[in-house]
């Protein structure tokens, strides 16, 4: 297909807007994919994101659409590309985008902009797309086209009326929309005799298959059993297979200028063909890269256990191969004295982690613990060496200069209203206020520094429970920043307990290290002695606990018995035993640390 019948376009929205059920409508109208075989969220293959209704992966979907004009038929073929709506994957998002010419700018009619919708769009005009703003979801009685087309056009310019109104569940208005993207978005422009150029927005592992990596050509021309030759890491392969997504894999003689569609190379590694990375000929390869590679930085650790230890190479295993599906996933071993054999994973935020925790559960049958998640933190030390820490036990002794944090820029909108209350949360929460603008007389668009480690945690649920709901969150990497940071250890019987090492903010350290040794003394069952508690910066302990002793002799129960009896009591405590942790002297059931460890 000539680019000047191409168009390529994204839908961008925020969550829960109805990016999907717009795609299946557009799926139908478009006969790409029949009534019979349509079902929900077409295009949200992974059960995960079936069940949980959020697009996780990328898609690219090829569909025929004819404009009639002046009494002739124009055959355009529109290329589709779905994009995840999480912050966690906005990695994604971006390369996506780099993949299109135009955006839909999906916004519920009953919702009105939320955080996303704006993040989106900032991206989507960096990458200079031509933006369509449409109001969906019109069917619904609480829908408020007139209201939320104003606040549109006030956002990305254009009159009110020109605002696209439409039902992804009833289909209304879509056909219109499939005709303004033809008559808005540019086709795509490149260099057809130039040396070929394709972007990777995305790359999936099929059992059957292998690799299956999905490009975007920019220039030339890429043709079945050519060699290729992916440009960040120089690696070349054979191109077994290329074709184009319609909503089925369909082979092609090659892909040209603009066009959108996978291609096959036989490897078996995902990491062989990264997101962001330029795929060129081997034969006549181009002399630069179409953008600078980066490898998504995990930004979130936490300790992943087998609660069966045996369990570990099942763990292992386990791990290897979700990371051939998942370039972000980092890990490696580690041990601790509480939990056993385990592993360190670095995720790129929390719904990342819960992903991939809930697939090693269901798709390898795994029993997990998880530490609470933390972020990376460097420590300058007084002779200027540096420490990076993904792992809080292992935060250095010694003399310490400096200790940075990463920091995010937030965008919370909420109505006017829950201006006071999102504050005091930021503040609480060591934010600094940036920025704040209304969007119109009821709805505020408040900017704030935070650093990431106060995100982490139950930030999004406060921020709904403080706002009744209304407020919605976006946020994106803005480097680090030094803080004033300790490291809190829990001490038993004067040992320290890896697992539950934190790092906070000074401030913070005594409601951490009290909280912590109050909730670890409910847990632990009293022993023959006295075990005492701590929490402890350093060497100063700021909080204290102590677990009364007992005298639990099951002999004495027998008194007089027999003496096999006696013997199979005995048996019976070393069993219960041997579930036991042992810190120092103290027994400490595995359940007790899971306890301690999952959040309330
Ligand atoms: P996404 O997160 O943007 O992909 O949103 P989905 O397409 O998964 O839709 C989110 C929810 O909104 C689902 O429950 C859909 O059934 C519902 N929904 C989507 N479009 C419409 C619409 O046009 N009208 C109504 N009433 N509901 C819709
Ligand atoms: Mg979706």
């Amino acid at each position: 297909t000539p680019p000047s019948l191409l168009r390529n376009f994204c839908i961008i929205a925020h969550i829960d807007h109805g990016k999907s059920t717009l795609a299946d409508r557009m799926l139908q109208l478009t006969g790409v994919v029949d009534q019979r075989a349509m079902r929900a969220q077409y295009l949200d293959r992974m059960d995960i994101e079936r069940e949980r209704g959020i697009t996780i992966k990328s898609q690219a979907v090829r569909m025929p659409w004819a404009v009639e004009q002046d009494g002739t038929t124009t055959p355009y073929a529109l290329n589709m590309i779905d994009t995840p709506g999480h912050v966690d994957f906005t990695y994604e998002v971006s390369r996506s985008l780099a993949a299109c010419e135009g955006a839909v700018l999906l916004v519920d009619a009953a919702q009105g902009i939320e955080a996303q919708t704006l993040a989106n769009l900032y991206l989507a005009m960096e990458n200079d797309l031509a933006i369509i703003p449409v109001l969906n979801k019109i069917d619904l009685p609480a829908a408020q086209p007139e209201r939320y087309a104003e606040e549109i056009a006030g956002l990305v310019g254009g009159d009110p009326a020109d605002v696209l109104r439409v039902s992804g569940k009833t289909g209304a208005g879509v056909t219109e929309l499939l005709d303004r993207i033809v008559a808005t978005v540019p086709g795509p422009v490149g260099d057809a005799e130039a040396p070929a150029r394709a972007m990777i927005f995305d790359s999936v592992y099929d059992t059957y298959r292998g690799v299956v990596t999905y490009v975007r050509v920019v220039d030339g021309q890429l043709n079945p059993r050519e060699k290729i030759v992916m440009m960040s890491t120089r690696a070349t392969h054979e191109l077994l297979e290329i074709g184009v997504i319609s909503p089925e894999a369909i082979r092609t003689q090659g892909l040209g200028v603009g066009e959108v569609g996978y291609l096959i190379t036989g490897v078996k590694d995902v990491r062989q063909s990264k997101v962001g990375d330029t795929v060129t000929n081997a034969s006549k390869p181009a002399n630069q890269a179409l953008a600078e590679y980066h490898d998504p930085r995990p930004m979130v650790f936490s300790g992943l256990y087998p609660i069966d230890g045996s369990d570990y190479p099942v763990l292992r295993d386990a791990l290897d191969k979700l990371k051939l599906n998942d370039a972000a996933l980092a890990y490696e071993p580690e041990t601790s004295v509480a939990l056993g054999f385990g592993f360190r994973v670095g995720f790129l935020g929390l719904l990342h982690l819960e992903i991939i925790r809930e697939r090693l559960e269901r798709e390898f049958d795994l029993d997990l613990i998880s530490t609470a998640p933390n972020v990376v933190y460097e420590v300058t030390m007084e002779d200027r060496s540096i420490v990076t820490v993904t792992n809080p036990s292992e935060f250095p002794g010694g003399k310490i200069g400096e200790v940075r944090e990463p920091v995010v820029k937030a965008t919370i909108l909420a109505p006017s209203e829950f201006i006071g209350a999102v504050m005091e949360l930021c503040q609480s929460r060591r934010g600094d206020l940036q920025g704040m603008d209304y969007l119109s007389a009821e709805r505020v668009e408040m900017r704030y520094m935070l650093p990431l480690a106060e995100i982490v945690f139950d930030f999004f649920d406060q921020l709904k429970s403080k706002t009744r709901g209304y407020a919605s969150l976006d946020y994106e990497p803005a480097g680090e920043q030094a803080a004033d940071l300790v490291k809190v250890d829990i001490l038993l019987q004067g040992e320290q307990v890896d697992a539950f090492s934190a790092i906070v903010h000074k401030e913070k350290a005594y409601a951490y290290g009290v909280m912590m040794a109050g909730k670890l003394k409910d847990l632990i069952p009293r022993q023959q002695f006295e075990v005492p508690i701590q929490a402890a910066v350093g060497s100063r302990v700021i909080a204290r606990e102590t677990i009364r002793a007992i005298r639990k002799d099951v002999l004495a129960k027998c008194y007089g018995g027999d003496i096999s009896r006696k013997r199979k009591l005995l048996e019976k405590q070393k069993e219960g035993k041997k579930r036991m942790k042992t810190i120092g002297r103290v027994d400490v059931p595995q359940e007790a640390f899971i306890a301690a460890l999952s959040s309330d």
